[in-house]
């Protein structure tokens, strides 16, 4: 909220009367902060009190398509538009569809964190990260031309070629490559003052890379910097890592959580306060830094979604945390068949003791309000997995060209089986040596497992895999 001490009394009076709007917000807010996370995903923000006050009685979230909000009067329209006030002013900058999306985002990621977060719901996954980075890849008064940012290498196809090309080739930041995340003596050594951030996908897409978040956490803050984690593959369902000390939390809501395969999406989400030694005027930057993106950046680069997506997520996310889990267990029994067969060299899964990553992901992947039994949650794993074809890369390609059931799409997250060769789909822009180093042969099959019974996709498998 701006100062108003320079507005009018009408305008005043708008800003009175939207305290009360705001007053059941917040009280909104604490009732469901009381909630498990199940009753969050269904309910979040939308009460019946909103529904039957505010929405028709309309039991689903409505969808509202209109770009615009109309105003009483010049009082409100001014009040709106200097952001005293609560508003709908414009899709660009704020929809109530997208609201209740936000909202309920802000309050999955925060679930027993011991932290309030704010949420940004973007057009794409992509445009999310470039919401993230950007403010804090700004010049400063006094500082340095050169500035950096260490980021793991291990990362989604399209964020490497906007952390290397566009941000590092085209704008000249220095982009600080991290070649093995888990090792927390490299990140180390490439931090120093002119670092804006530390940058981590994890799992990552496809090698499920995994680092020790809450060290990573530590060593940003220590340089009063933020960690920002892109969490697309875990989901809130199954790992929140603002728990450990993440600053931004990054997600593609076009994968997970909206399994479906409709919309694309993307969100920002930060917990309050951020760490960073960034000098920005406004308040909202490290005290509600997704807020602060959404109203200022957001607002003059445009990467709004449309409301229809939001809508598509929002129905989604209502039975997230038991898609993550049956997702899971079906992608463990994959794996473990996958493991012995014979053709197969190497097949990387959170959910196999043997991979690399096991332990730990075991501290951090655990399905949301489970229990094994004796009080704590159990490990679950994501649907996420990869293996690794004996022979030839032709021999990949036969295997992948032969599946009946699973779909051949560069995607991930759905609730159908999907299959992808990443080398030649989506890590190809990147050229053979940031492949290799980032461990992505062309022998490689990146597998999500769907909802499918598991004894339909492993036959599948079989007879793909009987090929060679
Ligand atoms: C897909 C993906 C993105 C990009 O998201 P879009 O919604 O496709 O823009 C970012 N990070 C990860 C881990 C992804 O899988």
């Amino acid at each position: 909220m701006n100062n108003n001490s320079n507005y009018s009394p009408g305008v005043k009076r708008y800003v009175e009367e939207a305290k009360k709007w705001l007053a059941e917000q917040a009280a909104l807010k604490e009732r469901a902060k009381g909630w498990r996370f199940d009753t969050i995903a269904v309910h979040g923000l939308y009460s019946l009190a909103e529904s039957l006050n505010r929405n028709q009685g309309a039991i689903i979230e409505p969808l509202y398509l209109a770009t615009s909000q109309a105003y009483r009067d010049a009082d409100e329209l001014e009040a709106a538009l200097a952001y005293l006030i609560p508003t709908w002013c414009y899709t660009r900058i704020t929809n109530p569809t997208t609201y209740y999306l936000e909202w309920v985002l802000s309050l999955l990621e925060s679930y027993k964190t011991g932290w309030d977060a704010s949420c940004y719901v973007t057009s794409s996954g992509m445009s999310a990260i470039v919401m993230a980075i950007d403010p804090f890849l700004v010049k400063q008064k006094t500082g340095p031309e050169k500035i950096n940012f260490v980021s793991s290498i291990q990362l989604y196809g399209g964020t490497y070629q906007l952390f290397s090309l566009r941000r590092g080739q085209e704008r000249g930041i220095e982009v600080r490559w991290v070649l093995n995340p888990h090792d927390l003596e490299e990140w180390r050594a490439k931090i120093d003052e002119d670092t804006r951030f530390l940058y981590v996908e994890m799992p990552s897409n496809p090698q499920q890379a995994f680092t020790d978040i809450k060290a990573l956490a530590d060593l940003a803050h220590s340089w009063e910097i933020p960690l920002i984690v892109d969490a697309t593959c875990a989901t809130p369902a199954l790992m929140r890592p603002i728990a450990y000390g993440a600053d931004i939390v990054i997600h593609s809501l076009t994968k997970s959580m909206t399994s479906g395969g409709t919309a694309i999406g993307g969100a920002l989400i930060s917990r309050k306060p951020i760490t960073t030694k960034i000098k920005n005027d406004h308040p909202l930057f490290k005290e509600s830094f997704a807020e602060y993106v959404k109203l200022l950046p957001g607002r003059d680069h445009g990467p709004s979604p449309s409301p229809f997506n939001s809508f598509l997520t929002l129905l989604e996310i209502k039975t997230l945390r038991m898609k993550m889990d049956l997702l899971s267990r079906n992608a463990q029994q994959v794996a473990e068949y996958l493991q012995k067969h014979p053709r197969v060299y190497q097949v990387d899964y959170l959910g196999l003791p043997s991979f690399r990553y096991h332990e730990l992901a075991k501290k951090y992947m655990k399905l949301v309000d489970s229990d094994d039994g004796t009080g704590k949650e159990v490990n679950r794993y994501g649907h996420l997995l990869s293996f690794r074809v004996e022979g030839p890369p032709e021999n990949a390609r036969k295997v992948f060209d032969r599946l009946q059931i699973i779909f051949r799409a560069t995607d991930l997250g759905r609730i159908k089986s999907v299959a992808t060769i990443p080398a030649i789909s989506t890590h190809q822009q990147q050229g053979e040596e940031a492949r290799r180093l980032a461990d992505i042969p062309p022998q490689l099959i990146r597998l999500c497992v769907g909802a499918e019974d598991p004894v339909d996709i492993i036959a599948d498998l079989e007879q793909a895999l009987g090929s060679i």
